[in-house]
C-alpha cells in the first residue's frame, strides 16, 4: 500500500538571501538548492542526510514491486552528483532523481531492498553554523536478523540453523526487558539544596521523595528504578548522568525543591531540556571524540571504527538529542497532568531548562520541583510522609502512563503492548478466557495486574503472547524453553522416527503438530517440528550483599556444581557486584 505525507510549510522565497550569497544565475530562480548527500548505514536504520541551503519544503510517498521512497523537493535545484550509490546497507540500493511532477520540482527515487515505513524529517541549522539546513531519511532496517533467519530456515534442507544465532539475542525475541528509570534526588552531602524557614533541608525532601518513587516503581512489573543517590552524600552532576547511563536508563528524572527570596511562590514545576543550551553541549562533546562513541552507544562504535567524520557525529548527536528532548517533553507533560491532581502548581506547562543533570542526550531526562520550601506552608507539606506519598505516586503514575503510551523496544512493556485483547462477555471466565488463549490462569492474570479471578462483563484483558511472557515472575525464576518451528522435507527413505530422533522431539509430537493419523508418509512431504534450542539465553545475576553460591543456585533451580563450572569458579566465595553466568539447570 502507498501511503502520501504532505508537509505543507509555505515555500519562502528568499529572494535577497540569494543576492547576498552571490549565486549563480541558474540557481537564483529557486529558492532551496541540494549540496550533498550523507549516507549512514548504521545496525538498526539507514540515515541519509541532505545538505540544502534553506529548509526543505517536501513531500514524500513510498511505491512498492519494487520498493522505493520518493521525494519531492520543492522549488529545489541540486549541486551535488546523482545517482548516489549504497553500499553496506540492507536496506537502501541507490538514490538517483526522477522526472519532476512540477516545474521547480526535484525528484528524488530512494531505490530500496525491501518495503520499509521511512521517516522524514528537517533539522535547524546549529547556532555556530557548522551545519546548515538539513532534511534526514531514516529507513529502518527492521527485525532482520529473525525474519532472515526464519525464512533460511524454511529454505535450508533439513539443516537447523546454528542456535546461537537464534539464542544471542533471545532476550529480543521474549521481550521482557525491564524499563530502568533512574531516580535523582537532587543535592546531599554537603550540599544541602536550599533551606526553608523552617530550617529544613532540600536535600532530605528529595531523597525520601525518590526512595518511594523507587519502591514505587520497583513493585511494578517490567520496571525497575535506580538512585543516583542512596543516601545523604555529594554526586556530582556529571556523575548522576553517568549512573542512569551506565544502567542503561530509560529516562531520568530528578526530583528538587524549589526556593525564592520571598516566602510567596509556592508550588511544583517540571523543567525539560532547553534546545538552544543543548545544541552548544553538542558541539562540546564532538570535540570530546571519546565521550562520544560513549554517548552514541551502539552508534558510536561502528562511527569510531568507519570515520572521524564529525558531520555524522554531528548529526547523530543532535538526532538523539532532539529525540530526548521530545520524549522528555512528553514525559513532562504526562507529570504535570498527575501531579496537578494532588498539588499547587506554580507553572503548568513544561518549563524549558538549560540544567545540568538534564544534558544527557540519549536519556530522556525532567528536573521535577515538588514544591518551594521557600515557602512556609509548602516547607511543612514537603516533609509531611502523606504529602511525599501522593508526590512520590503522582510522579510514578506518571513514568508508568508514560511508558504505556512509549515502550521501549524489547521490554515487557512493548510486548505488552504488542499483545491481544479480549473483552470480557457475559459467563466468560478467566479459566475459559486462557484456554482460548493457550495461556495460563496465571499469566493472564499477572498481565492484568488481576488481585482476584473475578471479572467484570466489558472489562478489557490483555493477552500476553504467547512467548511475550509477560508473566516475567515466571521468567525470572523458572527457565523458558526456546523453541522454533522449522520445517522438515520428507527425504526417501526417511520415517517418522527417524525423523523425531534428529530432532530430539517424540512421534507423537511430530503426530500432533502435522495432524497426522497414520505412521506412513510420503517423500517430499513437509512437516512442520517445533524444537528446542540448546542455547538459552545467557541469564546473569548480580552478587548482591549477603548471597552465597547455594542461595544463588536455589533461586535459579540450577545446581551449585554447574554454577561454579559454568563461573570458572576457583573457590566458593563471592564478591559483592560480581556477575554470575546462570546455567540452564
Ligand atoms: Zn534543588
Amino acid at each position: 500500500m502507498n501511503f502520501f505525507k504532505c508537509f505543507g510549510i509555505k515555500c519562502q522565497v528568499v529572494c535577497c538571501w540569494v543576492l547576498l550569497t552571490g549565486l549563480m544565475v541558474s540557481s537564483a530562480v529557486y529558492a532551496n538548492a541540494l549540496k550533498s548527500f550523507r549516507v549512514w548505514p548504521s545496525p538498526d536504520e539507514t540515515r541519509v542526510v541532505m545538505d540544502l541551503s534553506s529548509e526543505a519544503h517536501f513531500t514524500y510517498f513510498t511505491l512498492s514491486n519494487p520498493a522505493r521512497l520518493v521525494v519531492d523537493l520543492k522549488d529545489t535545484t541540486i549541486r551535488t552528483k546523482l545517482p548516489v550509490f549504497v553500499r553496506k546497507s540492507p536496506v537502501l540500493k541507490k538514490i538517483r532523481r526522477s522526472s519532476a511532477p512540477e516545474k521547480g520540482t526535484y525528484r528524488l527515487v530512494f531505490e530500496l531492498k525491501k518495503k520499509i515505513s521511512p521517516e522524514l524529517f528537517t533539522l535547524a541549522p546549529t547556532p555556530k553554523g557548522e551545519y546548515g539546513h538539513r532534511l534526514v531519511v531514516d529507513l529502518p532496517h527492521g527485525s532482520t536478523v529473525h525474519k532472515q533467519k526464519a525464512s533460511s530456515a524454511n529454505t535450508s534442507k533439513n539443516h537447523l540453523i546454528p542456535p546461537k544465532t537464534i539464542a544471542r539475542d533471545v532476550s529480543q525475541f521474549y521481550g521482557t526487558k525491564d524499563i530502568v528509570v533512574a531516580i535523582d534526588a537532587g543535592h546531599g552531602g554537603e550540599d544541602p539544596g536550599s533551606i526553608g524557614p523552617g530550617g529544613h533541608y532540600e536535600k532530605n525532601v528529595t531523597i525520601s521523595i525518590a526512595k518511594k518513587v523507587k519502591a514505587l516503581i520497583d513493585a511494578i512489573p517490567g520496571m525497575k528504578a535506580v538512585l543516583t543517590r542512596r543516601g545523604d552524600y555529594f554526586v556530582n552532576l556529571n556523575r548522576r548522568s553517568e549512573i542512569a547511563r551506565k544502567n542503561k536508563a530509560h529516562l531520568l528524572i530528578s526530583i528538587h525543591a524549589d526556593a525564592f527570596r520571598t516566602p510567596q511562590p509556592r508550588g511544583a514545576s517540571v523543567f525539560v531540556l532547553n534546545t538552544r543550551r543543548a545544541n552548544t553541549e553538542i558541539a562540546k562533546w564532538v570535540e570530546d571524540h571519546e565521550r562520544q562513541s560513549e554517548l552514541l552507544g551502539g552508534a558510536g562504535q561502528v562511527l569510531a571504527k568507519n570515520s572521524n567524520d564529525k558531520n555524522v557525529s554531528q548529526t547523530l548527536l543532535d538526532l538523539q538529542f532532539s529525540h530526548s528532548q521530545k520524549e522528555g517533553y512528553t514525559l513532562a507533560t504526562d507529570i504535570i497532568h498527575q501531579l496537578r491532581r494532588v498539588v499547587h502548581m506554580h507553572r503548568s506547562k513544561p518549563v524549558n531548562a538549560s540544567l545540568a543533570v538534564l544534558k544527557s542526550p540519549d536519556i530522556p531526562s525532567v528536573l521535577v520541583e515538588t514544591g518551594f520550601i521557600s515557602n512556609p506552608t509548602e516547607e511543612k507539606l514537603l516533609f509531611q510522609r502523606t504529602h511525599q506519598d501522593k508526590i512520590a505516586q503522582a510522579l510514578s503514575k506518571a513514568i508508568v502512563e508514560y511508558f504505556n503510551d512509549n515502550p521501549p523496544e524489547g521490554t515487557l512493556f512493548a510486548s505488552r503492548k504488542k499483545a491481544k485483547k479480549h473483552k470480557v462477555h457475559s459467563g466468560e471466565f478467566l479459566s475459559l478466557i486462557a484456554k482460548k488463549y493457550g495461556v495460563s490462569v496465571k499469566q493472564l492474570m499477572v498481565a492484568n495486574h488481576l488481585k482476584s479471578t473475578s471479572l467484570r462483563v466489558g472489562q478489557i484483558l490483555v493477552i500476553p503472547g504467547n512467548n511475550a511472557a509477560v508473566s516475567l515472575s515466571a521468567v525470572k525464576s523458572q527457565n523458558p524453553v526456546e523453541t522454533r518451528t522449522i520445517t522438515h522435507k520428507v527425504a526417501r527413505g526417511e520415517y517418522l522416527g527417524r525423523i523425531a530422533d534428529k530432532y530430539k522431539v517424540s512421534v507423537a509430537a511430530i503426530k500432533r503438530e502435522n495432524h497426522l493419523s497414520s505412521n506412513t508418509l510420503r517423500v517430499g512431504q513437509r512437516l512442520k517440528i517445533t524444537v528446542t534450542l540448546k542455547d538459552k539465553p545467557v541469564r546473569k545475576h548480580k552478587v548482591h550483599r549477603g548471597e552465597y553460591l547455594g542461595k544463588i543456585a536455589s533461586y535459579y533451580r540450577v545446581s551449585i556444581d554447574n554454577l561454579r563450572r559454568v563461573n570458572q569458579l576457583k573457590s566458593d566465595s563471592l564478591r559483592v557486584g560480581q556477575i554470575l553466568i546462570i546455567p540452564n539447570r
